[in-house]
């Protein structure tokens, strides 16, 4: 599983960077980019990255 986060709809709150950093982080442009797949360690952080994410801009896929 890896996370994708849509450009055109994150707002660059930081949320998932902080939360989850092994996989998110905030790029040049300001706007959160996924680094790495979703493992077992952090798949519960992942997971509340896309709940906590305030306009649903991460999606997971196989
Ligand atoms: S939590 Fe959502 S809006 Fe905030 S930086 Fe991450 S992807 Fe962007």
């Amino acid at each position: 599983m890896r996370a994708f986060v849509d450009k055109d709809i994150c707002i660059g709150c930081g949320l998932c960077a902080s939360t989850e950093p092994d996989v998110f982080e905030i790029d040049d442009d300001g706007k959160a980019i996924s680094k790495a797949d979703t493992t077992e360690e952090n798949r519960e952080s992942v997971e509340a990255c896309i709940e906590g994410c305030p306009v649903n801009a991460i999606r997971e896929e196989e």
